[in-house]
Parts: structure tokens; C-alpha cells; sequence
């Protein structure tokens, strides 16, 4: 499974500090979400970029882009 991913992300995002807030490409079929605005994985995004919170993120089946943390 993909816990320790899982894990990772409620790292990265600050999950204790409450609701943080991630960026989407609304592409409609875009199915990660990233923690910076100017991340790569957003480069290829030809839509725009939202900014919605974590918590909506992960209600809508998104999960961290694999380039976040690195
Ligand atoms: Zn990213």
C-alpha cells in the first residue's frame, strides 16, 4: 500500500497546523496536487493553476505529486 507516501505528504503539507493550502492544474483529469505553485509537475499544466485546500484535495481523490519533497 501506499502509507509510508501517505505519510509523507500529512508531513510535507503541515497537517498539524490545520488546512493548508495546495495547488491543482484543472485539467479536469489531473489527479495530484502540489504544494508550491512554481513546482515542475505544474509546468505542464495548460490549464490553470488552482489553489484549493488539502482537505478538498484529498476529498476530490488527489494525491501528492511525486515530485514534491525532493
Ligand atoms: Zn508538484
Amino acid at each position: 500500500m501506499k502509507t509510508s507516501v501517505l505519510l509523507l505528504g500529512l508531513l510535507l503539507s503541515g497537517y498539524a497546523q490545520g488546512d493548508s493550502v495546495v495547488y491543482i492544474c484543472d485539467s479536469g483529469h489531473a489527479k495530484r496536487y502540489h504544494l508550491r505553485d512554481d513546482c515542475r509537475g505544474l509546468h505542464n499544466c495548460t490549464h490553470h493553476i488552482v489553489k484549493i485546500s488539502l482537505g478538498e484535495a484529498k476529498r476530490g481523490g488527489r494525491t501528492l505529486c511525486g515530485l514534491e519533497g525532493k
